[in-house]
């Protein structure tokens, strides 16, 4: 055989590998060169027919051409299948330049961004947070808090039953009591928030559910200008610099002397207006200090251990901070009453 067809072959074979620009064109070219049955393996076939002088010479030269076809078909393998990782890279590649799509952002309900804002002005103050059951026996919720069975103030705050002597809380008062009888005489500063619940009928200032945060604190030589001072700050914080208090007698079971407490009108600055029914001033609390029989039933003793007491409505503050007329609004998770508050 003549040198010259097995170089024609190998130049012709290279020149389909230079060729060739994807992995199908390689596997036509691999077949076409070295399958047992291309020319190439017909000249290997070829040396049976020489003479044997020649044959190892002639067996060296086809194999060295096999050889450099072969490596020549790997090497563009590797060069292919790099090229096809790089298509796939890029066509992956996320398109900075695309509009995204945005999520709906959702607000949260006004009542629980009062509640958690009036909470950390006293955890300012060194309250603790305490809790309690929101079923409570009657000992709890009543007597312990100087409302005897047949005490008159039952009625004001005649509840859910469950039986004789458990009912849903009437008031976060029993935490209170709670926390008298666990701290066993010694010093409390603690605000209790939860949901209380009354046999009110529901209307656009009134549900049978609503929340309070109370406060209770109690020490040695604590009075009333201690529950000012206090409930001053925290109208200052919760209001602005400019809000006043001031202090009206009131009557509670639990406490003696016992106050409702007013915030001059941010509306009208005090001169009197719709928001203030004309009086200059809006209730927003009540509280006292706390009566002898509740400190003496829980383990103080009054003539030593004197303490303030306070109530705030949630609902109440969040009414007034954002103008809301009617309280159902707060519980009724409508959208397009939530969508107001969205960003505040
Ligand atoms: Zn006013």
């Amino acid at each position: 055989m003549e040198n010259t067809d097995l170089e024609s072959l190998k130049t012709s074979a290279l020149n389909a590998i230079a060729k060739a620009s994807t992995m199908d064109e390689i596997t036509l070219v691999r077949n076409e060169y070295l399958a047992k049955k291309s020319p190439l393996m017909a000249l290997l076939g070829k040396m049976k027919d020489l003479d044997p002088s020649e044959r190892a010479e002639y067996g060296a030269r086809v194999n060295s051409a096999k050889g450099e076809i072969s490596n020549a078909l790997d090497a563009k393998v590797k060069i292919l299948e790099a090229k096809e990782l790089r298509a796939k890279l890029e066509s992956e590649k996320i398109d900075l330049t695309l509009p995204g799509t945005s999520e709906e952002q959702g607000a949260r309900n006004p009542f629980y961004v009062v509640k958690d804002e009036i909470t950390e002005i006293f955890l300012g103050m060194g309250y603790e947070v305490a809790e309690g059951p929101e079923v409570e026996s009657d000992h709890f919720n009543f007597e312990l808090l100087n409302i005897p069975k047949d005490h008159p103030a039952r009625d004001m705050q005649d509840s859910f039953y469950i039986d004789d002597n458990t009912l849903l809380r009437t008031h976060t008062s029993p935490v209170q009591a709670r926390t008298m009888q666990a701290k066993k005489g010694q010093p409390i500063k603690v605000i209790c928030p939860g949901k209380v619940y009354r046999r009110d009928d529901d209307d656009a200032t009134h549900s049978h559910q609503f929340a309070q945060i109370e406060g209770l604190l109690i020490d040695k030589d604590v009075n009333l200008g201690h529950l000012k001072a206090t409930l001053e700050l925290f109208v200052k914080k919760m209001y602005g610099e400019k809000r006043q208090i001031r202090l009206r007698s009131s009557y509670f079971p639990f406490t003696e002397p016992s106050v409702e407490v007013d915030v001059s009108c941010a509306e009208c600055g005090g001169k009197g207006c719709s928001v203030c029914k004309g009086t200059g001033w809006i209730e927003i609390l009540g509280g006292g200090m706390v009566h002898p029989n509740v400190l003496t039933m829980s383990g103080y003793d009054p003539k030593v251990y004197q303490g303030f007491a306070f109530g705030i409505g949630i609902e109440r503050v969040a009414m007034l901070r954002y103008g809301i007329e009617d309280i159902r609004r707060i519980y009724q998770n409508d959208l397009r009453f939530l969508d107001q508050f969205k960003k505040r």
